[in-house]
This record gives C-alpha cells, structure tokens and sequence, in this order.
C-alpha cells in the first residue's frame, strides 16, 4: 500500500502554521459573506486547531458566479487540452514536493494515521491528478456512420459548471476523485468540503493556482451540509453535482437538483459490504486482510468489508485469530510511528459508534474483544470483534463506520450469496478462497460495483469506484468518471454529394 517515495523521516507534528482558513472565491481567500467562522477540531483532543470561515448561500452563489464566468469566458474549457494537462502535472508535482506538511495537516485535522496520510493518501491524489493530465488530450467524440446523405459526429464537450460535496473520511483522496476528471474534461468547480476537515483541500488548492490554475476554475466553500451544501444543489447555475457521503444525504441532494434545474447527479453512498471466506480459503491471509478491511481509517470507509461471513469449517478458527488480530491492533496517537489506528472523526460519530457497540451486547452477539472507548481523552474507540452475529441485528444491518467488525457464519455459496445480496447497499464486496469455481459464481452473483477477490482495498486510480441499490449512481475513477463530466453534441451535417 505504499504508492510513493516520500520521504521516511519522523512525521511533522502539529501545531503546523494553518495559512488558509477561508474561502476559496475566483482565486481569492476571502471572509465568509456573513463574516461568520466555524471551529475545526483536533479528534485526538476536541481541542480547536483553527476557527475556518463559514461559507453560506451569499458565498455558494459568489462562488457559483466566479465558476459560471470562468467557464463561459474562459480560458479554461477553450485553452488546449495539452495546457490543462500541464497545470495538473504541475499541481502533482507541487503536492508532492509538500507532501509531508499537508500530512500533517490532515492527520491533525482528520485524526487518521500519519503514515497513511503521507503515504497511501496524499501519493494516491498525485497519483489520480497524473492520470487524469494523461486523459485531458484523450477526450475525443466519435465519426458515426447514419443511414442517408449526412456527415455524423458526436463532440464530448464538458459539461459546465460542476458542484462537488465531499465528506471527512478521505478529504484529500476524495477532491482527487471529484477534481481530477472534471478539471481533465475542461469544467470549472465549486466545492464544498465537510465541516470535519476543511483544511486540506483550502491548502492544496492554493497549490493548484501556484501550478497555473485560472481564477475562478477551482473555487472551495467551507461550511455546514444543510446551508452551503443546499445552496450549492440547488442553484440553477449548477450544471452537475457530484456528492459522496450518506445515503440519507444523497437523497436530499438528489431532491434539491431535481426541484431546482434537473442537474445531473452522481452519488456515492453508504455501504455494508460483505467480506466472504470460505471453506477452502487461506485463514491466516483471510484474518489480516478481513480485519484491514474493517479497520482500516478507523473502519470510516464507505466500503468497510463490515459484514465478515465466514464459512462454518473455518469459523472457530477464524473467530480466535481475529480477535487475536484485533487486540494486537496500536491504538494512540496518530503522528506516532507504528500506530495502525488513531481517534474517530468527531464525537458524534464516537458516541454513534458507542451506540452500536451497547446494541450487539444487547441482542446477544458475542463480545470477543474491545467494546468501548479507548483511554480517556479524545475520540479514541477500542478495536472490536463480536462474533455469533445474526443478520437482523442492528450491527449487521446499519452502517457503523467505526472499529467494530461483525462475523457471522454460513453453511454454503448459495446461503452466502442470498444473506449477502440481502442488504440494502451494494458498494463492494470481498471473497477469500482458493476455488476459481467459487471465486466466479460469488463474483457473478453479488450485487455490488466491486469485488476484490483475496484482496481488498485496491484503489488504483484506473479501476472504477461505486455502488449498485442504495450504495450510489454512477462511477467514479478511471475512464468511467469522465463520462460524469461530459456532455455529448451530435453534429449532423447535411452532404451535397450523397455518393460520399
Ligand atoms: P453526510 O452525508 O451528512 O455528509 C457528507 C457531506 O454532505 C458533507 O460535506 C456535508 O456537509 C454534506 N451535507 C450534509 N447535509 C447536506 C445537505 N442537506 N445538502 C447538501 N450537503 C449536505 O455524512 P455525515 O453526517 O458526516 O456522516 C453520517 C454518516 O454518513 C456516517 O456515520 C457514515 O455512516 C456515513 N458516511 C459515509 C461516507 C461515505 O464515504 N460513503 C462518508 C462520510 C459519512
């Protein structure tokens, strides 16, 4: 999982100097319109890191306004594909050469490990930027042959304006995912950060104008879901939102773009992602991977493999080595070496988490190991394994997003594949054998957007990203994403010589 070649020295930990705590507007910082700010808070402590300028809707439509011009009058969509491809590049580049200050600050700000943020994270968005520079020269529409005397062609041209919302769980990974194609495809952005994690993308947006970016082509609003998040999905001058956080939200926002101007949307949502190991599987590599699977980032991933079935020959032996795993699980400080696991976001999602846990013991799951919070100060959450889980408990069915993994045991593939598919998600799904029989029929059969099979995780920035049901629309990543931001133009020309 390490994709770059940063540097291997002791993280910078905080405090590291906060430069940019306003909002983004046509190449500007500038106060909120309100003149309002917000606290964003350090989970590790709940201690204030900085006091961020609260975006509202007088900001969204500045910042819509600066989008609109930077869009209609250019010179983004109408400069050469080969020159947006260079600022991207460029951008890569810059993050890289600061990539051990913006891990801190976004540990700081997020509370995940240091070594994740340096090395897995913020190498991934340079990672998806340099993919995406390699698309922008690469958007081209198609010659089709129509019955009858006409020249056809179809022209892919962006699609204009594009409002981005994007959660706390991977603030800087998921500006890549929703700026890298709309940028590549020649749109222009306004994006709203959560309220958790505004910092990182106000600091490496500062990077992106120091590569070349032109005013107003990237513009980011800090401030809370129901004001600037709304204002951004309903405003009519919004061409298209993309939106990844909860499946409750994903709806409100698919409601706004409706009753405002019928933007398109794409969604991705919650998930409860089954981990399947079956009888043939490798148990030892099936404990490391399914417990990574959970917990990794503090189990606060969309497609957490949150729903651990494991076939009843193996289970015993499972169930001991993964609570064995869980309580060798390094739980602390964040910026330390070594640590696997720091704090949760914030404490509304610690006491959630508290919620589901006093659940599982209440309806009778078997607590194996962990079960409450961590030490004293902070949001830190205690690696938990309850076992003998039935599927109608509340750990079984909701979206926890928290170190809590489920293992719940099944007879065969046709048992598993129905418990599986019985959920209202379908983001991922994970498969442990060594069978290629079974490995096909479970793939074929899950009704999920991806499934790793003896893997889990692997996000490389080619592979397609998103969910079935009501785990999301559409596709995010690769060759897939551009199609989100892009509109297609047929172009009939009538022809004088019909024997051309
Ligand atoms: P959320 O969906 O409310 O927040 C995600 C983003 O949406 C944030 O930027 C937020 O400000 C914005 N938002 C909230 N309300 C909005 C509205 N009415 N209009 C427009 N934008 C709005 O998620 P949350 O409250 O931070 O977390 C709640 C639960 O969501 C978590 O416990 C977890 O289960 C899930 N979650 C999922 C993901 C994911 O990647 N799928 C990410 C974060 C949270």
């Amino acid at each position: 999982y390490r994709y770059g070649t940063t540097s291997a020295q002791e993280p910078i930990k905080p405090p590291v100097t906060v430069e940019y705590d306003k909002l983004l507007i046509n190449g500007q910082f500038v106060d909120a319109a309100s003149g309002k700010t917000f606290p964003t808070l350090d989970p590790r402590s709940g201690e204030v890191i900085a006091h961020v300028a609260e975006g509202d809707t007088e900001d969204i439509n500045r910042a819509v306004a600066a989008a609109r011009k930077a869009f209609d009058e250019g010179p983004w969509p109408k400069m050469t594909a080969y020159e947006r491809c260079r600022i991207m590049l460029r951008f890569a580049d810059l993050v890289e050469k600061h990539n051990d200050e913006i891990a801190a600050l976004e540990t700081w700000d997020n509370g995940k490990v240091y070594e994740q943020s340096a090395h897995i994270e913020i190498p991934m968005l340079v990672r998806l930027f340099r993919y995406y520079a390699g698309w922008a020269d690469k958007i081209h529409g198609l010659t089709i042959r129509a019955d009858g005397p006409y020249n056809v062609q179809s022209l892919h041209e962006p699609i204009g304006v594009a409002g981005q919302i994007i959660p706390w769980n991977f603030p800087l990974v998921m500006f890549a995912w929703k700026v890298g194609p709309a940028l590549a495809c020649g749109n222009t952005i306004v994006l709203k950060t959560a309220e958790q994690t505004p910092l990182s993308a106000l600091l490496v947006s500062k990077l992106f104008l120091e590569a070349g970016l032109p005013d107003g082509v990237l513009n980011v609003v800090s401030g809370f879901g129901p004001s600037a998040g709304a204002a951004l999905c309903s405003h009519v001058d919004v061409d298209k939102l993309a939106f990844t956080g909860s499946t409750a939200t994903g709806k409100i926002v698919l409601e706004l773009a409706a009753k405002s101007n019928l933007k398109p949307v794409t969604l991705e949502l919650g998930g409860k992602s089954p981990f399947i190991v079956c009888e043939d599987a490798d148990v030892d590599k099936a404990v490391e991977v399914a417990h990574f699977a959970l917990f990794f980032n503090q189990g606060q991933c969309c497609c957490a493999g949150s729903r651990t079935f494991v076939h009843e020959k193996v289970y015993d032996e499972f169930v001991a080595k993964a609570k064995e795993r869980a309580m060798k699980r390094s739980v602390g400080d964040p910026f330390k070496t070594g640590m696997e696991q720091g704090p949760q976001i914030d404490a509304e999602q610690f006491n959630k988490i508290l919620k589901y846990i006093k659940y599982g013991k209440e309806c009778g799951a078997t607590l194996e190991t962990g079960g409450d919070r961590f030490g004293t100060k902070g949001y830190y959450i205690q690696p938990t394994v309850f076992s003998n889980v039935q599927d109608d408990m509340p750990i079984a069915k909701d979206e926890i997003f928290g170190p809590v993994q489920t293992v719940l045991k099944f007879k065969d593939n046709e048992e598993v594949i129905r418990r599986a598919n019985n959920s209202p998600y379908g983001l991922a799904a994970g498969i442990f054998t060594q069978d290629l029989d079974t490995a096909n029929t479970l793939t074929r059969a899950l009704r999920v957007g991806t499934v790793w099979v003896n893997c889990f995780d692997t996000f490389d920035a080619a592979i397609p990203f998103g969910g079935y049901k009501m785990s999301g629309i559409g596709r995010e990543k690769g060759e897939y994403s551009l199609k989100n931001y892009l509109q297609v133009k047929a172009v009939v020309t009538s022809l004088k010589n019909p024997a051309w």
